[in-house]
């Protein structure tokens, strides 16, 4: 009976494995399609990811715990500089980096600089190259042997998160690095995040989607309240902010028309993550240069342990 129990407890493997790199290369595309479903939102903007997201990937045997982080890159501001703190600070905490770069843009200075940020870190590291679909073999070969030269990897694999290509190896590839461990999470559990904050972010992805210039960045989604109406309806009041009151105007709209918009999009996304009707109540405010206040970019929950 003992050594039955040392056998089992043999087979499970569980561990950490951070999505690294700049903005824009792919990174919460491809937790969301190993997940299969939308746990971080995405755009093409860059600075999409404010702060790490968890996603616990259930598997045979193992549990992957991956940590989607935002993008590294250098700015004085208040809130791209514990964005990016929230991203190093997972280097020395998990059992694998997943380096990733754009295929599309090749080895970019901003590239040059994310690995600048992992000097002397002693995490292994695997490089994954995105977005394959975007580029041809030779160029791709020639970007590999590149990467390779750099001696900085323990393995290259070329992957296209979007279209769901490669991904199978990924993950097996990343079991490979993964030690013997407890599930970290029970099976029905698929992110730390709570509720709350993931809705604020399925509302913020339709702002990005649907406004331009500086709004996208200049917007924080807090949700106040969730609780069900007596008709079994769960309403949801959220409250956005914006840095001035030019970008208030605009996320309202013309009589209330970008803010029913920004709703209808999010309700619909909001509905099919918890699967019930949902009321959802939005508010727009204005918090000047919110985004240069540790305080305020706490309040609004884009926060990381030792800042
Ligand atoms: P992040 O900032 O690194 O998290 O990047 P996102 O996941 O937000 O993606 C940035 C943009 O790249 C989005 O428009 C994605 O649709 C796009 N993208 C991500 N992966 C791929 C891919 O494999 N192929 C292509 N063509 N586009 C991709
Ligand atoms: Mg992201």
């Amino acid at each position: 009976h003992f050594n039955l129990q040392i056998a089992m407890t043999d087979l499970f493997k569980s561990g950490y494995a951070s999505i690294v790199g700049r903005p824009n290369v792919g990174k919460s595309t491809l937790l969301n399609c190993l997940m299969a479903k939308k746990v971080a939102v995405t755009s093409n903007r860059p600075q999409t990811t404010r702060n790490k997201i968890t996603g616990v990937l259930h598997l045979p045997g193992a549990q992957i715990i991956l940590v989607d982080t935002p993008g590294i890159h250098k700015s004085d501001r208040t809130l791209n500089e514990m964005m990016v703190r929230a991203s190093l600070s997972t280097f020395s905490d998990v059992d694998l980096l997943l380096v990733m770069l754009s295929a599309e843009s090749g080895f970019c200075v901003e590239d040059e600089f994310v690995l600048n940020s992992m000097r002397g870190v002693k995490t292994k590291k695997v490089l994954v190259i995105n977005k394959v679909d975007l580029v041809d073999k030779s160029n791709l070969l020639i970007l590999m042997d590149e990467m390779n030269k750099k001696s900085l990897f323990e393995e290259i694999i070329p992957i296209s998160a979007l279209k769901e290509d490669g991904l199978d190896q990924l993950k097996s590839l990343i079991l490979n690095y993964l030690p013997e461990g407890p599930e970290y999470f029970p099976k029905d559990m698929d992110t730390d995040c709570p509720e709350t904050f993931l809705f604020g972010e399925l509302i913020r992805e339709k702002i990005l989607k649907l406004t331009r210039f500086e709004i996208p960045h200049s917007v924080a989604v807090v949700v106040e309240d969730m609780y069900e109406q007596n008709n079994g309806v769960v309403q949801i009041d959220a409250t956005i902010y914006a840095e001035k009151d030019s970008q208030k105007k605009i996320l309202i709209g013309e009589r209330g028309s970008m803010l029913k918009n920004i709703g209808r999009q999010a309700r619909q996304d909001i509905e099919k993550r918890i699967g019930a009707k949902i009321f959802l109540k939005l508010f727009v405010k204005v918090k000047a240069n919110w985004r240069d206040q540790k305080k305020t970019i706490k309040e609004f929950g884009y926060t990381h342990d030792s800042f």
